[in-house]
């Protein structure tokens, strides 16, 4: 019988029973950058640690395991991870994007990749017409759903039956679902992004970032090209998100039930005009998310009334902190106008219904009852 996600994040089972490396349960940190050949023509395995590292492989084949992929990329970050998948396409190839993406993936796009000459088109992929932008030199479709951070969700299903139709690769940023919730390649994507800074790594403490696939083309050229560029994750830095990964599913749970209560409490409070969360009932992605997903996450977006509200709430929190990122334990409170989005242009932002009055909240494990007094503090000082 296959064993249980939460197991999975404890025990490779091809690693199992066996006494290697003194029968360390935690695996080991290989902190060597090369590897001694038993004889001329010969390898143990491991030759330099660019290439790849016991530790680093070790992570690698959790993560595959986690997404259902054939084979996982540890990138020093989620941008390098993005930045590094974005060389396996030509000069002159278009990809259609999302517009609701992470801020620096659409800065990667508009100030890097199109030097580069590649073409992209951003539309709303939850209810634009996709097949509609396909163009003869269209490669790829790049998405995230629930979107960043207007939360609005898209069909994988339904994108990946036209992505296959026309040739295109569907790839998926899962970051803010991670594995537990969400698996893409498993709904017909071909490539899934994770920034591993995030629920992966989960304690707010490591970058990290990973490229899953399932086809084997790109594993080949994904493999050459981390060799030819050189952006691996460290070995201390694979061992923390092994770390944390162990509890990613249990964090993951506490992580929703917050922000499931904050959900439904922030709805009624006067200062706050709108929530985003695709958990609520009244989310328009609440069906999808029940079918192509285990559960809604742990990220929620909100209007507040006025502007000068909206700066005055993040200026009072205490325990909850502003800050930037979001799926570590502590709960973060993010101003996406100057933070995340600070690089997409204002009119771009608006038009996603990212306003000065938005908020974005990543809840933690806390006690639900503390996040919800503190705000509730913060509200009442409010003038
Ligand atoms: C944070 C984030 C990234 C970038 O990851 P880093 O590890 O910060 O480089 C990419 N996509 C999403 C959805 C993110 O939230």
């Amino acid at each position: 019988m296959a064993r249980g996600f939460n197991t999975r994040c404890l025990h490779l089972e091809e690693t199992e029973g066996k006494t290697e490396n003194y029968g360390a349960i935690s695996y080991p940190i290989f902190q060597t950058a090369t590897y001694a050949h038993p004889g001329v023509g010969k390898s143990t395995g491991f030759d330099y640690s660019r290439l790849q590292n016991p530790t680093k492989a070790q992570l690698e084949k959790v993560v595959a395991d986690l997404e259902g992929g054939i084979d996982a990329f540890a990138l020093s970050t989620g941008m390098a991870a993005i930045t590094l998948l974005m060389e396996i396409f030509e000069p002159g190839d278009h990809i259609i994007s999302e517009a609701d993406l992470y801020g620096g993936s659409i800065r990667l796009f508009d100030n890097v990749s199109k030097k580069n000459h590649y073409e992209f088109t951003y539309l709303n992929c939850s209810k634009d017409d996709i097949e509609a932008a396909i163009r003869d030199n269209t490669k790829a479709i790049f998405i995230e759903t629930p979107t960043n951070p207007m939360m609005n969700v898209s069909d994988i299903e339904k994108i990946a039956k036209i992505a296959k139709e026309h040739g295109l690769l569907l790839i998926v940023d899962n970051t803010f679902l991670s594995p537990y919730f969400q698996n893409p390649l498993k709904l017909g994507a071909d490539v899934v992004i994770h920034s591993g800074t995030k629920f992966l790594g989960g304690h707010n403490d490591t970058l990290a970032g990973f490229i899953v696939t399932n086809n084997k083309e790109i594993r080949e050229k994904l493999r050459f090209l981390i060799k030819t560029t050189g952006a691996g994750l460290a070995p201390f830095d694979c061992w923390l998100i092994l770390r944390g990964i162990k509890t990613l599913g249990i964090r993951m749970e506490k992580a929703q039930e917050n922000a499931i209560k904050l959900a439904n409490w922030l709805k009624d409070q006067p200062v706050i005009t709108k929530v985003f969360y695709p958990g609520l009932p009244e989310h328009p992605g609440y069906e999808i998310m029940k079918k192509q997903s285990k559960g809604f996450g742990s990220m929620l977006t909100f209007y507040v009334d006025t502007k000068e509200h909206a700066l005055s709430i993040l200026e009072k929190v205490r325990m909850i902190k502003y800050a930037e990122s979001l799926g570590g334990v502590e709960t973060l409170l993010t101003y996406p106008t100057t933070q995340t989005h600070a690089d997409v242009p204002e009119e771009v932002r608006l038009r996603n219904g990212i306003t000065p009055c938005t908020l974005r909240l990543s809840t933690g494990i806390e006690d639900a009852e503390d996040l919800i007094d503190e705000l509730s503090q913060v509200f009442a000082e409010l003038d």
